[in-house]
């Protein structure tokens, strides 16, 4: 496992509120950390079929852009009854014209699993995959999961994406109901940094 050994950390995305989560998660190791945006970095096209090789096109493209060693994300839903789907193409569920629609991607979901005639529980994971790359093209993967269940109607107006439609193991509430900060503390994306961190940081 290769360790973080810099000081300047680029962050391949273009969500500002991303960016402030890994730069505040960060600070103890003294990592000074910078957007894409900032640098002018384009979006890379997403092309391939896992959340593995989807963060890798992206941190792979900014670590050769900048020269800096480069941290990148994918994540979504995958729905056991619907053989891992939405998947990788779990934003793509709620694109439209006007922009991004949720609750149709719920929709979408819930309508999906009615017509198969899904049992329940319809159990389903939120996952998460961190690729930290370097410029010489080292790369080291670290992948999160919270396992659930998907339920309808939706519950709770918490959180963002999919979570009223996810009801984490353990709980009788969905992300959609959790608070910010107890479900940061559980998710998949906690559970892949608490790893990256161990990993490299540590
Ligand atoms: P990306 O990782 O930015 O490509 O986006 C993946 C999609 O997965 C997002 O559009 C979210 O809707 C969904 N997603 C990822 N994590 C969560 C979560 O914690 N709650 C709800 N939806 C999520």
């Amino acid at each position: 496992m290769r360790k973080f050994s810099g000081t300047r950390l680029l962050v391949a995305t273009h969500n500002k509120g991303k960016l402030e989560e890994i730069a505040d998660l960060l600070k103890p190791f003294g990592v000074d950390v910078v957007g894409a945006a900032e640098m002018g970095l384009p979006e890379p096209v997403e092309t391939e079929d896992n959340f593995i090789g989807n963060a890798r096109i992206k941190a792979h493209a900014a670590a050769q852009a900048t020269g800096l060693p480069a941290l990148a994300d994918d994540s979504g839903i995958a729905i056991d009854a619907l053989n891992g789907a939405p998947g990788v193409y779990t934003a793509d569920w709620a694109e439209t014209p006007q922009g991004r629609d949720f609750v149709m991607a719920m929709t979408r979901a819930h309508d999906a699993l009615e017509a198969i005639g899904a049992p329940a529980p319809r159990t389903a994971q939120f996952c998460c995959t961190l690729v930290l790359a370097w410029p010489d093209g080292h790369d080291e993967v670290f992948e999160g999961v919270m396992p659930g269940q998907v339920v309808w109607p939706m519950r709770g107006d918490q959180g963002h994406g999919y979570d009223p439609i996810f009801q984490p193991d353990g709980y009788d509430i969905t992300f959609g109901e959790m608070d910010r900060w107890e479900k940061n503390r559980i998710s998949h994306r906690a559970d892949a940094f608490r790893k990256l961190v161990a990993g490299c940081f540590g």
